[in-house]
């Protein structure tokens, strides 16, 4: 199987063709423009140093600083992290926001951590990345594993190390030049500036997506099923915005197993058990599934939320949905897309359908650096006026040009980042 950064270079350059891009741009986006390895080194509660593999990708900053998340998980390695922060540079200008790209990521299993270990790593973390990053040079968040008191210890090693560089040239920073500091990281807890609505964010980017579909291109099942794989900060507020919408959300899954309802499963009491018992195993009312059965399930919209290289050659032909909606990164490969757009099946892509997440990370950024505060309310219709029109923009040139819409997306952020490069020269 391919690997994902080799994915996302087929995708670019599948979109470039389309577009006829300039090909100085396109090979300016076919490699990271920095890539930053790093050895964190943590004590462990046994007294023993553990030495992690960190890492951070700068990709591309022709729209603005590079942003995208840091990703705490086993398998983190670099080629992950580069077709990640490549995607990130797709998904900002996608949005149009004045964002680029990058990502950053730690291969650890936090789960096998103590609180302790965990805030020990995060510090690390954050002061080998702190000399790489500012609140208008590289703008980390959250991502899979990753929260935002994670951030927040990330945070606070970072403004340590300007602190600190003040300090060697004989300079005391100001508690409002600290304060705008903030702005180096987003998904920050509210009380430490983070935005009100960024945790619900990438959910609710994608449930507006989904809204808008059900009204317009799905009016024959108003009540649409849904099935919904990863049950985390996208996965499971996915679950509850669909299940207060009245859609039916027919199974979801985690890590560990899924659970089944023809009739639809009660999201709250799922959200309780997870909670009680850590997990979706033993959940009364439903069928137990696997992951393979999930993504198998019948339905209207499949919303893998987990991770990428879910939905490939080996399973596409299985895929009962009438639409994908790709609210993880990169769940569906190249070969899968091949075998779901003959079924008749659209997905629609992740640099679109979770957008939500950085769009609101921006609009985190933009506050800190004014000191200002919007309301849920404020975040969400700016969130809706940007994501709505996009959706219905990719829609249509995917129409026109008789192209999938994940190839209708990198067209226009692309179209972007070529018009960014020409006024730059
Ligand atoms: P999370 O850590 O909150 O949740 C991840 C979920 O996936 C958990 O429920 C976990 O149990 C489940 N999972 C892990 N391995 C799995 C497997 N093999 N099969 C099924 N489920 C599995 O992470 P998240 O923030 O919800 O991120 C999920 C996806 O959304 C990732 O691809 C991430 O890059 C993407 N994303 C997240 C954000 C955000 O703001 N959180 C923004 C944009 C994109």
């Amino acid at each position: 199987m391919s690997t994902a950064f080799e994915n996302a270079m087929l995708q670019l350059e599948k979109a470039a063709k389309v577009i006829d891009l300039d090909p100085n741009v396109l090979k300016l986006l076919q490699a990271p423009e920095r890539i930053i390895q790093l050895k964190v080194p943590v004590k462990m509660d046994s007294g023993e140093i553990k030495i992690f593999n960190g890492y951070r990708v700068q990709y591309n900053n022709l729209a603005g600083p590079y942003k995208g998340g840091i990703r705490y998980f086993p398998s983190v390695d670099l080629d992950e992290v580069k077709a990640l922060a490549f995607w990130m540079t797709i998904k900002c200008s996608v949005a149009g926001i004045p964002m680029g790209g990058g990502k950053g990521g730690v291969a650890v299993n936090p789960k096998e951590l103590s609180k302790g270990e965990l805030e020990r790593l995060s510090r690390a973390f954050g002061k080998a990345i702190a000399p790489n990053i500012g609140p208008l040079v590289d703008v980390p968040a959250p991502d899979v594993y990753t929260n935002a008191e994670i951030m927040n210890w990330v945070k606070e090693s970072f403004i340590e190390y300007k602190k600190n560089q003040a300090k060697e040239i004989g300079v005391e920073m100001t508690a409002e030049q600290i304060k705008k500091l903030d702005a180096v990281i987003t998904g920050k807890a509210v009380d430490q500036g983070g935005s009100l609505g960024r945790d619900r964010a990438t959910a609710m980017g994608g449930f507006m997506i989904l809204q808008n579909m059900v009204e317009t291109r799905l009016t024959a099942s108003l009540q649409p099923t849904i099935a919904i794989q990863g049950f985390g900060n996208a996965g499971g507020v996915m679950a509850e915005l669909c299940s207060a919408a009245g859609y039916k959300v027919v199974a979801v899954s985690d890590s560990g197993s899924g659970v089944y309802n023809e009739a639809g499963l009660n999201i709250s009491e799922v959200i309780k058990h997870k909670q009680s018992t850590g997990g979706l195993k033993g959940f009364a009312g439903a069928k137990e599934i696997t992951n393979a059965e999930l993504l198998e399930t019948a339905c209207d919209v499949l919303i893998p939320a987990a991770l990428e290289n879910q939905i490939t050659a080996d399973n596409a032909e299985q895929v009962k949905a009438k639409f994908i909606l790709e609210l993880a990164n990169g769940p569906v490969t190249p070969e899968a897309d091949v075998i779901l757009a003959k079924n008749g099946i659209k997905s629609v892509p992740d640099v679109l359908t979770n957008s939500g997440g950085v769009t609101v990370s921006y609009f985190e950024w933009e506050q800190n650096l004014a000191g200002s505060h919007w309301t849920e309310d404020e975040v969400f219709a700016k969130l809706k006026a940007i994501i709505v029109p996009a959706f219905t923009e990719i829609w249509q040139l995917a129409e026109e040009k008789k192209i999938d819409l994940r190839t209708a997306a990198f067209a226009k952020a692309l179209l972007r980042l070529q018009t960014l490069w020409y006024n730059a020269k």
